[in-house]
């Protein structure tokens, strides 16, 4: 098969990934393998890529948002037929026995495997999970369109329950990209009123667009109180400039793998009144479940970019430069519509 890999991260600069020729990997027990039709690009890619992350295996296909079809069963594995349509994500897999397994909390894993990171991924032709960590794909997604959900979209919504937001609350967002836009309509579908802080025009606008009450640039601040507030940019800066704006009890959800350091806070104007910053580390796979089931019933629509399977490289490089605004898709399958000439800027978002 076809495939990329990283044999040394390094800057996307210098090219560290190579597109070459791989041997068809077979499915184990409890596995299903994958023919892959789309694969999304995630920051998080970036971050293997460049070696923000550790290196955890050598000659590594990247890509954790891949949708395909199931074209292969290992021994035991019944849960899929051939034919059918699912999902890979980032959580490969869990021990199931350690403390946070036992407790429903399989994200904090002692244990847990990675797709793109440290198992093979989805920027190759075949792709092979543990069945019972695949998804069913929403229905009224086309190939392109679901890719961004298996990542950008189940820890947006991740992020949203971590931010202890209820229907009907002040929501605030900071940055505005590939997750942030998923996220923000099942906010606004539960009736969020929605305020939004973000660099670009370009990430303003889609918020406009989308339905926001408020829409500021960085270090503007929204004209009420939020109840609410998730940051989705990978900068530290923005982390006091929020919690000063929630109100008593209210929770500031961040939710990107890396971020740079956090100014110092101050007691009165950042944290007292019992308000509070949560991470938000990789997800459940009931997190994802729901997310895709309400995703489906909620209309929820992504904006995508389509790029060629060849040019995965590239895309890696558009999203380091902030070149487009949504989500960057290959098209490994082949079927990629022509790359949209002149793309805009986006916002930094994982
Ligand atoms: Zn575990
Ligand atoms: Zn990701």
């Amino acid at each position: 098969m076809r495939a990329w890999v990283v044999d040394e991260p390094g800057p996307i600069a210098g090219s560290p990934l190579r597109f070459t020729e791989l041997p068809d990997p077979e499915p184990g027990a409890g596995e299903v393998r994958v023919r892959v039709r789309t694969c999304g690009v995630c920051r998080t890619d970036l971050h293997v890529t460049e070696g923000d992350l550790p290196k955890r295996r050598s000659r590594l296909v990247p890509g954790h948002e891949v949708v395909g079809v199931v074209d292969r069963r290992g021994p035991g594995a019944g849960r899929f037929e051939l034919g059918d349509r699912v999902g890979i994500a980032w959580l490969r897999s869990t021990c199931g026995r350690c403390r946070a397994c036992r407790r429903g909390s399989e994200n904090l894993c002692a244990d847990p495997a990675f797709t793109g990171w440290t198992h093979d991924g989805g920027y190759a032709e075949l792709a092979v999970v543990p069945e019972a960590y695949a998804y069913r794909v929403p229905e009224h997604l086309d190939d392109e369109a679901a890719a961004p959900l298996l990542c950008a979209g189940i820890i947006g919504y991740r992020a949203l329950l971590r931010s202890g937001f209820a229907p009907g609350d002040r929501l605030g967002v900071w940055g505005f990209g590939g997750s942030a836009h998923l996220t923000v309509q099942l906010a606004l579908a539960m009736g969020a009123e929605l305020y939004v802080v973000t660099r670009g025009e370009v990430g303003r606008e889609h918020a406009r667009r989308l339905g926001a009450t408020w829409v500021g640039a960085p270090g503007e601040r929204p004209p009420r109180r939020l109840d609410a507030a998730i940051s989705f940019a990978p900068v530290g800066e923005v982390v006091p400039d929020a919690l000063a704006c929630l109100a008593p009890g209210g929770v500031l959800a961040l939710a990107g793998i890396h971020v740079s350091a956090i100014p110092s806070l101050d007691y009165a104007r950042h944290l007292f009144d019992e308000r509070e910053i949560r991470s938000v580390t990789a997800n459940t796979r009931a997190d994802g479940e729901t997310f895709l089931l309400l995703a489906e019933r909620l209309a929820v629509t992504s904006t995508t970019v389509p790029y060629r399977f060849d040019a995965a490289d590239r895309a890696l490089l558009d999203l380091a430069d902030g070149r487009f605004a949504g989500a960057a898709v290959l098209h490994v399958d082949g079927s990629a519509r022509p790359i949209a000439a002149g793309a805009t800027p986006a916002e930094p978002d994982p």
